[in-house]
């Protein structure tokens, strides 16, 4: 798959960008932490939506199909915009975030236990 030339994703810079659109809109008022939880459900259901009763092997294919590629496209930015604001509104740091729960999921999926095993960490 190409990747396409474009501007260096940066999480803070979006991030701004998404304050500043929500800003410009005055939708702050609009953007509790209730209603972009549950934007950001709504908006993960979209992206379902595109994979409800795809077969698993034919999903992999679904974003192949450029129709399909832009609607998936469209949806995870829904899902990444929200989340962006909701760290925007919250004040969390996104960033360490990530990588804490990174290290949690390390402790609790250690590779010895875990390499090509779709087991939940009580299962391994
Ligand atoms: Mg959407």
């Amino acid at each position: 798959m190409k990747k396409k030339a474009g501007k260096k994703c940066d999480l803070e810079a979006l991030k701004g960008e998404v304050l500043a659109f929500a800003e410009e809109r005055e939708w702050l008022q609009f953007h509790s932490p209730k209603n972009l939880s549950m934007a950001i459900a709504s908006e993960s259901a979209e992206l379902m939506d595109l994979f409800l009763w795809c077969e698993s092997h034919d999903s992999r294919a679904l974003p192949e199909d450029a129709e399909s590629r832009a609607r998936i496209e469209e949806e995870l930015a829904d899902i990444l915009i929200l989340t962006l604001q909701m760290a925007n509104v919250t004040g969390i740091d996104l960033g360490q975030a990530v990588r804490t729960k990174l290290e949690a999921n390390s402790r609790k999926y250690p590779v010895s236990l875990c390499r090509g095993r779709a087991l939940k960490y009580t299962e391994l």
